[in-house]
């Protein structure tokens, strides 16, 4: 087995998503649902969750899970989220709502896999956030795979099941190869691999790589009403996600300090100020800690919003922005660099293997 990070890929596919537009919709989450994980096993699987933040999150309490990288560079091997801690996989009485007859007198009931009620979930925490009413806060955190340039996982993988795909970067396994286990999951420190029980494989998200290869944006993205998730090649000079992460420097890892380097990058929230006691602003003070932001997205964080808080004066000024107008997307196919074809040209091909 090749370690991880032994032969740099030739190319890094890479995604910046900018959580000042997500809204917590899910539709990313739903839409990778329904394309990869509908099989057996896979009830509990969201390779893309959109969780609460400052929450437990998915699974619960993955930021203190562990994995990743030590300070000498060895692999740690973390805890195994079980699947009841990625909020298992409901069951709803659908026969009993809609055909049993029952009119307007039953209502949908989420029972987990053993037939009890549920006493957590994948968004179980959604919008609770944090800090007392006025100055409660809260942000959407959208995950996926990082598709790290240094993967634990791949590292960890005794059957070399898992690869990194020189020619894109995208993290990818081997299910043939894979026995089961479930190291990956333990060094993953961001929790992002599930395991099917039923088929004995661990499966985690592949950056819809169908489509990517057809020049299609992956489904969460594509699907994101929001416009907030940008898909390219990080190598590319021109590429927005290129520009947004090494040029304008407002795009920043989730937990830099796992050691994995990864390739899902945000745009920090910005946040309202905080209110005092008398209800009016103090504009010194915002009402998302800096503090929790830098634990989250490093010590660059602060001149990252700087930055965005500069470009924001500009435009309110007259002035004109490139990096804001890069944001925005006014055009959808701005988003998505060299993937900027429509889905249905997947359908097609998918038609031609029939
Ligand atoms: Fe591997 Fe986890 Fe990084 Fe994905 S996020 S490449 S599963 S270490």
């Amino acid at each position: 087995m090749t370690a991880a990070h032994e032969s740099p890929p030739r190319r890094q596919v890479a995604m910046v998503f900018d959580l000042n537009k997500c809204m917590g919709c899910q539709s990313c989450s739903v839409a990778c649902k329904m394309l990869w994980t509908r099989g057996p096993g896979e009830a509990h699987q969201w390779w893309c969750t959109t969780n609460t933040m400052p929450g437990r999150g998915t699974p619960r309490d993955w930021e203190q899970m562990g994995g990743g990288y030590d300070g000498d560079g060895n692999v740690v091997l973390g805890a195994l989220p079980s699947a009841e801690e990625f909020g298992g996989g409901w069951g709803f009485n659908k026969e009993e709502v809609f055909y049993g007859g029952k009119g307007q007198s039953v209502h949908l009931t989420p029972t987990t896999a053993e037939g009890t009620p549920p006493n957590w979930g994948p968004n179980w925490d959604e919008d609770q956030g944090a800090g007392e009413f006025p100055n409660a806060y809260y942000f959407y955190l959208p995950r996926i795979c990082n598709h790290c340039t240094r993967p634990a996982c791949v590292e960890a993988c005794p059957s070399g099941a898992m690869y990194k795909r020189p020619t894109d970067g995208i993290v990818l396994r081997d299910e043939d190869r894979c026995r089961g286990s479930r190291r990956c999951m333990q060094a993953c420190p961001y929790k992002k691999i599930y395991f099917n029980h039923v088929r004995n494989v661990a499966q985690h998200c592949n950056l819809c790589f169908p489509r990517l290869e057809q020049g299609v944006a992956p489904a969460c993205a594509r699907n994101c009403p929001g416009r907030l998730m940008f898909v390219g090649m990080l190598d590319d000079k021109r590429d927005p996600v290129h520009r947004l992460v090494h040029e304008w420097k407002v795009a920043l890892p989730l937990h830099a300090e796992f050691g994995t380097e990864p390739n899902v990058f945000y745009v920090p929230p910005l946040s309202p100020y905080r209110l005092r006691e008398d209800r009016s602003i103090d504009t010194e003070t915002m009402r998302i800690p800096p503090a929790y932001l830098e634990s989250l997205f490093g010590p660059g964080v602060h001149e990252a919003l700087a930055t965005l808080r500069r470009e924001i004066e500009r435009m309110r000024a007259g002035g004109s922005s490139d990096l804001l107008d890069t944001l925005i997307a006014y055009q959808w196919k701005t988003l998505f660099g060299p993937f900027d074809k429509e889905p249905a040209v997947v359908d097609a091909v998918r038609e031609e293997l029939r």
